[in-house]
């Protein structure tokens, strides 16, 4: 379905970005990946589903690096015709003593790094007049939790960018919509799960039940796999007319 589009999936190196980049090949897409860490393993898991794979390195943070970045998959592939933007970073603490130096990361790596990518990766998409923008945000872009001001925050901003990007190329084949996932059992959840263990000395099976029982209903984890599957909804043609939603997979999180 998306041979011959290449899909660019910031944060893509581990958890929710490589599983969607992975759907995404599935279906035949070129991909640019992304991030941080091991980069040989997640390459050679694209690659194996025959599709040519690229990596950039550019630091989310930084407009000048994302600018790289894009520059890199035009003159690799000849442009982005699929952004996922999904790069994402937590940090945990009460607004009083939350650190400035973590809210300016979170902020810049979880919401400006959207906007960049999106503001650079647009003029290919609008010259075609096909294109898809999935900003990957949060069940936490849709409702708040205490401790996490500026993940909150820079989540609600993905889920309003996401409105405004769709609604200014509402008339063109260039869509934009939000993921908005529950709990996934990747490196920034586990992180959590280890917090919350070694504060209350609990085992970590305990830990994980607790996690899933004060907020997800379903008492499940969402899997990269399944955000995989709706990102390839987004980019099929049955969704040319699914503009600016923030749709949740979040075991009935938001539903309370
Ligand atoms: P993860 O930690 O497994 O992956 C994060 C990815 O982002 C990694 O590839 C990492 O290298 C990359 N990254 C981090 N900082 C970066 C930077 N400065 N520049 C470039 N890359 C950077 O996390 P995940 O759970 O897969 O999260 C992916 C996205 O999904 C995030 O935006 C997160 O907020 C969102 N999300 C996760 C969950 C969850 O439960 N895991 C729930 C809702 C939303």
């Amino acid at each position: 379905m998306l041979k011959g589009k290449t899909a660019l999936v910031t944060g893509s190196t581990s958890g929710i970005g490589l599983g969607i980049a992975k759907a995404l090949a599935a279906q035949g897409a070129n991909i640019v990946l992304n991030g941080f860490g091991d980069v040989e393993g997640p390459k050679a898991e694209v690659a194996a589903l025959g599709v040519q794979v690229s990596y950039h390195g550019a630091d989310m943070s930084k407009p000048a690096e994302i600018e790289a970045m894009i520059e890199h998959a035009k003159a690799t592939f000849g442009g982005v015709d699929i952004l996922v933007n999904n790069a994402g970073i937590q940090h945990v603490a009460r607004i009083e003593s939350f650190p400035v130096e973590r809210w300016d990361a979170v902020i810049a790596i979880n919401l400006s790094s959207a906007f960049h990518a999106t503001r650079l990766a647009l003029p290919h998409m609008q010259a075609n007049n096909w294109g898809r923008i999935i900003n990957v945000a949060s069940v936490h872009g849709l409702v708040g939790s205490a401790e996490k001001s500026a993940y909150v925050a820079a989540k609600h901003g993905v889920v309003g960018l996401t409105k405004v990007t769709a609604l200014e190329n509402a008339t063109s084949g260039v869509t934009c919509n939000a993921i908005c996932p529950g709990w996934v059992l990747t490196p920034l959840v586990q992180k959590q799960v280890d917090a919350k263990a070694a504060a209350q000395g609990i085992s970590n099976a305990d830990a994980t039940r607790q996690l899933l029982g004060e907020k997800e209903p379903s008492m499940q984890f969402t899997t990269p796999e399944e955000l995989g599957a709706l990102a390839v909804f987004f980019c099929s043609t049955a969704a040319n007319n699914v503009r600016g939603v923030a749709w949740n997979m979040d075991g009935g999180w938001a539903a309370q």
